[in-house]
């Protein structure tokens, strides 16, 4: 959510960067809250006058008590009757117009970086780097889920029955491989500083609210029947959620963390289900990283996450891409967003592994987190990133490191947290 005292200054610079999102339906917004806001100022002034009033009405009253003038008291007394009740009607409009106000403030999406490439959707998404050579090996590489129940490593057919489509079991080897993927994970960030954390599973609406727009929370959040509770579509949720209200230190600054969770999602979106395979899914699990810091710091905190990730893959040897979001591709709330991107040596292209973003104070101003300097108190800036997901980086993994006879190599990294074992074969 933008500042209405930026929005006042700046209507131009808001309705350009509308455009520049492909979001002109929502032009309109920004005349009718700066028309609202101005009806409400007006309405807050005419309060203070009358109150100033009755203020001294009431002196007045006093004054004639004292001097026994009781029937020109009363008289007076009335005036202060109509005062309280003209103040009453304006309080209720002045609610009125701040809830509409706050409403369409919602929807105005963040401005976005300078250097976000523009365009209208994820088709024209823009790739920055590549990092290690892509595997084209001269022997065909099977589906994923082919691979991986060759090996007796899922059972979806079982999920299905327990938890409809969407869902798997994952077995023996490849459970194993899953969870040292997410243990290596989560200490190479421990090793880069961040303090690891395992947050609730589950969080209040004002949290979902505060981190997300509601476009994203239709799609993406499952509500607790009968509970003010949401099963988080990612840790980034509790975790920006935690320091709800707060008002951190300098000392406390920058925060930076690093979560395990489970993550929930309906996938409500154009996308849908991979039906045979796990790529999307309705739970999967995530190492996720998330930065507060001081706003001017963001940027370089941006550009320190995404290459993490990167520096993770490569440390598996997957090959992987950096691809910028753009415009029409941000949600919301983001500045400047980019995906890292695995090679898939099946279909001989990259796809999504991660996802890297800065929300610049939009999440902080909706949640209330900020700092304190000179002039007062203002709000951080807050940044997510995936470290790695599974499934998805289970492909990954399973498909750049799948051999001839069908069997899977285990990058030496992880074969420390699988016994020793260097490579999982077909049964
Ligand atoms: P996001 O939080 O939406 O930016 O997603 C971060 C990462 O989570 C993605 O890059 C994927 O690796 C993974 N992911 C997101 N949604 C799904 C899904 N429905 N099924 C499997 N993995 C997912």
């Amino acid at each position: 959510m933008l500042d209405i005292k930026f929005v006042r200054e700046n209507p131009d610079l808001v309705k350009e960067n509308i455009k520049k999102k492909f979001q002109d339906h929502k032009l309109h917004l920004v005349d009718e809250v700066l028309e609202e806001d101005k009806e409400m100022r007006a309405s807050q002034q005419k309060g203070d006058e009358l109150r100033a009033e009755r203020k001294k009405i009431s002196k007045e009253i006093g004054l004639l008590m004292k001097q026994g003038k009781k029937e020109e008291a009363e008289k007076v007394k009335e005036k202060v009757a109509q005062i309280a009740k003209e103040l009453v009607d304006l309080e209720e409009k002045e609610n009125q117009l701040r809830e509409s106000v706050r409403d369409k403030m919602l929807q105005i999406p963040n401005i976005i970086d300078p250097s976000v490439p523009i365009g209208k959707d994820d088709s024209e998404n823009v790739e920055v780097q590549r990092f290690g050579e892509p595997i084209v090996p001269d022997y065909e590489i099977p589906y994923h889920a082919d691979i991986i129940k060759s090996v007796n490593g899922m059972d979806k057919e079982a999920a299905g029955r327990t938890s409809g489509e969407g869902f798997y079991f994952l077995l023996g080897d490849i459970a194993r491989l899953h969870e040292a993927m997410i243990s290596c994970a989560r200490d190479f960030m421990i090793d880069h500083g961040f303090t690891y954390a395992i947050p609730p599973f589950m969080i209040h609406s004002d949290v979902v609210t505060g981190v997300m727009s509601f476009p994203e929370m239709q799609a993406m959040m499952y509500k607790i029947e009968g509970e003010d509770l949401y099963l988080i579509g990612t840790s980034e949720h509790s975790m920006i959620g935690k320091f709800k209200g707060q008002i951190l230190t300098k000392e406390e600054l920058p925060v930076h963390m690093t979560s395990y969770s489970p993550c929930f999602r309906k996938e409500g979106g154009s996308h849908g289900l991979e039906e045979r395979g796990l790529y999307r899914v309705h739970q999967f699990e995530k190492q996720e990283m998330i930065v507060i810091c001081e706003p001017e710091e963001s940027m370089e905190w941006y550009e320190k996450m995404w290459k993490l990730t990167v520096d993770l893959f490569r440390s598996w040897d997957v090959p992987v891409r950096q691809l910028e979001c753009c415009s029409g591709d941000l949600a919301d709330l983001k500045v400047k967003s980019c995906d890292i991107e695995a090679w898939s040596p099946r279909q001989k292209k990259y796809f999504e592994v991660g996802s890297c973003s800065n929300l610049g104070d939009a999440q902080a101003r909706r949640l209330q987190i900020r700092t304190k300097g000179e002039k007062g108190t203002y709000f951080l800036h807050t940044l997510n990133n995936t470290v790695v997901a599974s499934p998805r980086g289970l492909i990954a993994l399973i498909e750049n490191n799948y051999q001839e006879d069908g069997s899977i190599l285990i990058p030496k990294v992880l074969q420390t947290y699988m016994g020793g074992k260097e490579k999982i074969t077909k049964v």
